[in-house]
């Protein structure tokens, strides 16, 4: 466990091998005991060369692992078996795990009124055109698919908070939607509530205004899975994130679920509480990433069908091949296709989607350009391109620009000396020094590493 573990995320270690045991060994062959069918499959599709590895070096003659659901293991587990190895956490370490403050446990006791659940107050903001039935799953997407699906089979006890990240047009208010709907359609009696970060902030606010934020913060207290999508726009908000937090925390202990989205892991989400990062991390985290080719492919031909439009398969191909970034843009490209036959009363061929299509292809083609590179920085960091291109030493300016210097070295080839001269007649020796800066700490910072893999998909999602 201890060498698994230093190879693993802290979150996913706690979620995959926390609560697994060794049930029996013999024959070159380790049988492990997992607390559920989700765990096993994961355990032995996805960890089973770590979990190998891990055992070899110390029996050299084990060959194989076989996963075995105990059903004590998953008894434990929902009991809050999860949460417990949790609490182990907060007890023993003083590390920003540790119990949360500000939290009353007398105000989320409250036993609900029978004419006040919370109902009357807000509305589930569920679109039921979201399932998990028209969620195309594939390499990209299952892990988060398969951790909402078996959430919506077990809420609050499995994966709790879950957290998924990806870039825009990827799928994740699809998934997030289609929890909230299969929870609502199955039990009807729960109470789900889906909200996007902003709006969270705005009904906060206007509570705030109307001094009725202890009305807000009650409603949230009969809430049984709480959906907060977008949640990286909290960023910089600080009152908002302490309200959250503690909200977070009465369901939290309540065992009720909440499942977050982000475009980027809570490490890179600038200026976010670290005790809210630490809780975001605490839980099971997935990600959802750009589709394959093949994928690609499949999601065409899937809407074709849903739609009951005829379209062949070098149509498929072609668009597959140049709408890349995400499946928002596929579904417009279909749709732009679609619409171009429909219109002009012929049939859907290679040459009618390449017309179709010409305006969409010519942005993608777009070259990079230095101030989109620096303007993708600065919305991300939230500094603003002035205060970039000043001189200066703020601290809080000078790693974003030495994110946008190394961004426009290795992207864009740009001369060492047209970047300096860029960023305020800088001279080509401080720019190569940033450059080399975050080669090296992309390697040892996670952090580092993180945010330039956000911004290179913010790169690709803008046709930079
Ligand atoms: P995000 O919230 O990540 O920006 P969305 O969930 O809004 O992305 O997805 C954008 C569009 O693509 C939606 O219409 C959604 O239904 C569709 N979509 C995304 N992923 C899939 C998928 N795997 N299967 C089917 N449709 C998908
Ligand atoms: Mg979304």
């Amino acid at each position: 466990m201890g060498q698994i573990e230093l190879s693993l995320s802290r979150a996913n270690f706690i979620t995959w091998f926390k609560n697994t045991t060794i049930l029996s060994r013999g024959e070159g062959r380790v049988v492990v005991g997992v607390p559920n069918g989700f765990a096993k499959e994961w355990l032995e599709n996805k960890y089973n060369l770590y979990i190998i590895k891990a055992l070899k070096s110390l029996d050299p003659t084990i060959q194989d692992i076989k996963c075995s659901i105990t059903p004590h293991a998953e008894k434990h587990t929902l009991a809050g078996g999860f949460a417990k190895s949790m609490d182990v956490a907060r007890t023993t370490s003083s590390s920003p795990n540790a119990a949360p403050t500000g939290f009353s446990r007398k105000h989320i006791s409250v036993a609900p009124v029978a004419n006040h659940t919370g109902k009357e107050l807000f509305s589930n903001n569920l679109n039921k055109r979201y399932t998990f039935e028209n969620f195309i799953v594939a390499e990209n997407n299952e892990l988060a698919r398969a951790a909402c699906f078996a959430i919506s089979q077990n809420l609050g006890h499995l994966y709790n908070p879950l957290f998924i990240y990806g870039g825009v047009g990827l799928g994740k208010t699809h998934l997030l939607q289609a929890l909230g709907n299969e929870i609502t359609a199955k039990h009807p009696e729960k109470k789900v509530k889906y909200i996007t970060s902003e709006r969270f902030t705005s009904e906060l606010v206007e509570s705030i205004k109307n001094q009725t934020v202890d009305q807000f913060k009650t409603a949230y207290e009969y809430i049984d899975l709480l959906i907060i999508d977008d949640v990286q726009f909290l960023s910089g908000r600080e009152k908002t994130q302490n309200e959250f937090f503690h909200i977070f925390n009465a369901l939290y202990q309540l065992n009720k679920q909440i499942v977050i989205s982000s475009d980027r892991t809570p490490k890179s989400i600038p200026t976010l509480e670290e005790r809210l990062r630490s809780r975001f991390e605490g839980g099971m985290i997935a990600d959802i990433s750009k589709p394959s080719l093949e994928t690609r492919v499949a999601i065409l031909q899937t809407k074709a069908q849903e739609k009951n439009v005829q379209i062949d398969q070098a149509s498929i191909q072609f668009i597959a091949e140049h709408i890349k970034n995400n499946v928002r843009e596929l579904e417009g490209a279909l749709s732009r296709v679609f619409a171009y036959s429909e219109f002009q009363k012929v049939p859907i061929t290679l040459t009618l989607v390449q017309k179709a299509l010409s305006d969409m292809l010519v942005q993608t083609k777009k070259s990079v350009k230095l101030d989109d590179i620096v303007q993708v920085v600065s919305d991300f960091y939230g500094v603003a391109v002035e205060e970039m291109v000043k001189k200066g030493r703020k601290k809080e300016v000078a790693h974003p620009r030495q994110i946008a210097m190394y961004l426009l070295r290795t992207e864009l080839d740009t001369p060492f000396s047209t970047i300096g001269d860029f960023f305020g007649g800088r001279d080509h020796t401080t720019v190569l020094h940033a450059v080399e800066k975050v080669t090296k700490n992309k390697e040892t910072i996670t952090r580092v590493r993180e945010e330039l893999h956000s911004l290179k998909e913010k790169l690709q999602a803008a046709h930079v």
